[in-house]
């Protein structure tokens, strides 16, 4: 039985595997993690990561901070800050690069939160009609943290950068009042690093909802810590846990996040994948587009195919948000098309569940179907104003390698209300139902 041991950037030289690496490498790790968060484990060290091929193993990349994460005048500032500076000054420097880094894109933190009578519910979100995402406060960690994460401002200690939520009951009273929401995400961090007596307490009040539908948990814990689902102590108790859902007449939506196909070839990864489906949970996979690590054809491709072997429904390939290091990871939106239709194009039908390239922002989440002659069209999967969905549009790029939404322009008149922003909204408040949502 293997025992879970977490490594944090304090603890980087207990690290036997970094002895490969020399002091400059060693370095930057220092360096970025004084701006993103690091952390691994034991799991992902022995079995993800090829050690003959760092640094540039792909779970590596995925794992380990590196120095192009920042940029140039960043890095030397924190260099010499490190060295020359007080600790109040040296503290306000690292606070104010993250503020420059846009920590909470898709205005995750000043939209969307729902009030309910009178009160603001703080760590939930209500973008979309249906779907409700509820950040646990047990959950916002993860079994290690992945370079390219948008949520990195959640495992800061930044003020005012976490969404959190301490109790279910309000979010209960909240579905109640509102039966057309029929699906709760359970967010994160990674809402599978609890245990499941605490898991149990956000998930069991759910059941007694009946118009609730599907409740879907985000996690890569398939990844990063499969023994969950097949050695932990607690196993068993997890997996009758999340069996009560499917007895409950609920949809269990695991919705796994794997950035590379090395993550499930592990017997015990495919074992989890194995154990949750045997208790009614239905895995859906998902995953951004990564330069230096994920960015080819045969990635994707090998990742579906294996995906579906296992039992799972690929679901998104993401475009990583425009927050922290999306200058290293990002691809032009012409590349990331070429590599989603490559993958397609090799895999059979039920490879081509999943949906892509799509960028989630602040109005909704944007495919890109095509460009021809520079012009970019596109189509909003789900949108803030759901009247707009699931209508193509045209886009014409900004500049000569458009990576997001925000380099794109309306490509004529009738488009526009597709590049309406967030601040549109919020002077047209949205009605759901007899709820008034306030953006
Ligand atoms: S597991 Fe998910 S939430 Fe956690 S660090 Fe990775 S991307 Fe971020």
């Amino acid at each position: 039985m293997s025992k879970f041991k977490s490594y944090n950037i304090n603890q980087l030289d207990k690290i036997p595997q970094l002895m490969l690496l020399d002091h400059r490498q060693m370095e930057d790790i220092r360096i970025v993690s004084e701006i993103y968060p690091f952390k691994t484990n034991n799991y992902v060290l022995e079995n993800l990561i090829n050690w003959t091929n760092v640094p540039d193993d792909p779970i590596f990349r995925l794992n380990f901070p590196h120095k192009e994460m920042l940029t140039e005048l960043h890095y030397d500032q924190l260099k010499w800050g490190m060295r020359n500076m007080d600790e109040v000054s040296y503290r306000n420097l690292i606070h104010d690069i993250r503020l420059s880094l846009n920590p909470h894109p898709a205005g995750q933190v000043d939209h969307n939160t729902p009030y309910f009578l009178g009160e603001k519910l703080e760590g939930m979100q209500h973008k979309y009609r249906n779907t409700i995402l509820f950040f646990p406060s047990h959950s916002q960690t993860c079994h290690a943290y992945c370079t390219f994460c948008f949520r990195w401002p959640q495992f800061v200690n930044e003020p005012g950068f976490k969404m959190q939520a301490k109790e279910i009951d309000p979010l209960v009273a909240y579905l109640r009042a509102n039966p057309y929401i029929s699906d709760v995400l359970l967010t994160g961090g990674d809402p599978m690093v609890m245990s499941p007596r605490i898991l149990a307490n956000y998930l069991l009040p759910l059941l007694e909802v009946k118009s609730l539908k599907v409740i879907r948990i985000g996690t890569k814990s398939l990844s990063y810590w499969p023994h969950k689902f097949v050695t932990d102590p607690e196993k068993d108790e997890l997996l009758q846990l999340l069996g009560k859902v499917s007895a409950a007449g609920k949809h269990l939506a695991i919705m796994a996040h794997f950035n590379h196909y090395v993550e499930f070839e592990t017997a015990v990864a495919q074992e989890a994948i194995f154990n949750l489906r045997k208790i009614g949970a239905e895995i859906r996979t998902q995953a951004p587009l990564l330069r230096n690590i994920n960015n080819k054809v045969r990635i994707w491709s090998t990742m579906w195919e294996r995906q579906v072997q296992l039992g799972c429904v690929p679901y998104y390939m993401f475009l990583p948000r425009d927050t922290g290091a999306q200058h290293y990871f990002a691809e032009s939106l012409e590349t990331a098309l070429h590599i989603y239709r490559g993958a397609v194009q090799l895999t059979g039908g039920l490879c081509r569940t999943a949906r892509g390239p799509v960028m989630s922002m602040t109005t909704g989440k944007v495919e890109l179907l095509d460009i021809e002659d520079d012009v970019y069209q596109l189509r909003f999967l789900q949108h803030r104003n759901s009247a707009l969905a699931f209508k193509t549009f045209r886009a014409r790029g900004r500049n000569e390698q458009p990576k997001w939404f925000d380099d794109l322009a309306c490509h004529d008149e009738r488009y526009r209300e597709f590049f309406a922003d967030q601040d549109d909204y919020d002077r047209n408040e949205v009605q759901y139902g007899n709820i008034s949502l306030q953006l």
